[in-house]
């Protein structure tokens, strides 16, 4: 007997969900259904200057609302911080890391001065200027006081873990790994001690999720989270990214009642099967 499967939806309570959120969570839910497998919820609270518990509150209002039920108790990132910590520290022992004390701006203006700043899916890639400071010059800065993020060294990532590695996408198939594609990326912000991928990638191991389920915007990221798996010696689950939904399709539900995010609709006296339906989940 295979084991059971384990899929997750992920949102950062940082607003309102809206229509998108929706489908994503629905959608999410579904391959659970589908595969007879575990549903969890994730809040990816990193962001504490973002993130509100009068938003996750009216989120998991919402999601209710919609029709799903996930497991408890509900894992939320701002309360495991350890475990990134002890990611990072692995990262750090194998000479992986390196501080990065640029501040934005400073990483704009080398890209706008450089010729030919590669690029990666979201953009110019971090030039690379602390990677080249001096072990003296960052224990200086340091002492100073000086604010730092922690990056990944992509070069040493790569070569690293070799050119074999893969990840495989239910809609679009395998992915041979790109391990520099998103360049240095940050593991620790300056302001709050881990990232986005980092924790991404932490959770879903330390959870058993088999099958990560999200948007076709996170797609390229999915070549982020693989290398983090290798370096960090953790299972890779199965990806399937989603397409977004059309803004006509939110539009539509929209007009038809004059709101996007889903506590308006429910205000406005939505009947959740019929907004499943809508969406495309009418055997939910
Ligand atoms: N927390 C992320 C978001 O809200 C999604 C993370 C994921 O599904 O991997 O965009």
């Amino acid at each position: 007997m295979s084991p059971t499967a384990v899929v997750r939806f992920a949102p950062s309570p940082t607003g309102p969900l809206h229509l998108g959120n929706g489908f994503s969570a629905l959608y999410s839910f579904a391959a659970a259904r589908a595969l007879a497998g575990r549903f969890l919820l994730r809040v990816e609270d990193i962001d504490r200057g973002r993130c509100r518990p009068e938003h996750e509150a009216a989120m998991l209002a919402d999601l209710a609302w919609l029709g799903l039920e996930w497991e408890q108790p509900v894992r939320r990132q701002s309360e495991h911080m350890d475990d990134y910590a002890a990611a990072l520290e692995t990262l750090a022992a194998a000479g992986l890391t390196y501080p990065c004390f640029c501040t934005r701006k400073e990483i704009a203006a080398e890209i706008a001065a450089a010729p030919s700043a590669p690029h990666g899916p979201d953009g110019a890639l971090y030039p690379g200027t602390c990677r080249r400071l001096s072990e003296a010059g960052r224990a200086d800065r340091i002492a100073g006081g000086a604010p730092y993020a922690i990056r990944l060294d992509s070069g040493l990532a790569a070569a690293r873990v070799g050119t074999e590695l893969s990840w495989h996408d239910r809609q679009e198939g395998r992915q041979a790994l790109q391990p520099a594609l998103h360049g240095d990326v940050v593991l620790a912000r300056k302001d709050t001690p881990t990232s986005y991928h980092l924790a991404v990638t932490v959770d879903d191991a330390l959870q058993g999720i088999s099958h990560v389920t999200r948007g076709a915007d996170l797609f390229a990221a999915s070549h982020v989270h693989r290398l983090l798996q290798a370096l960090l010696d953790l299972p890779t689950p199965e990806y399937d990214h989603h397409r977004l939904l059309r803004d006509d399709e939110g539009i539509r539900l929209a007009k038809r009642h004059g709101a996007v995010s889903l506590s308006q609709l429910r205000e406005e006296g939505w009947d959740p099967a019929e907004l499943r339906r809508s969406l495309g989940f009418a055997d939910l």
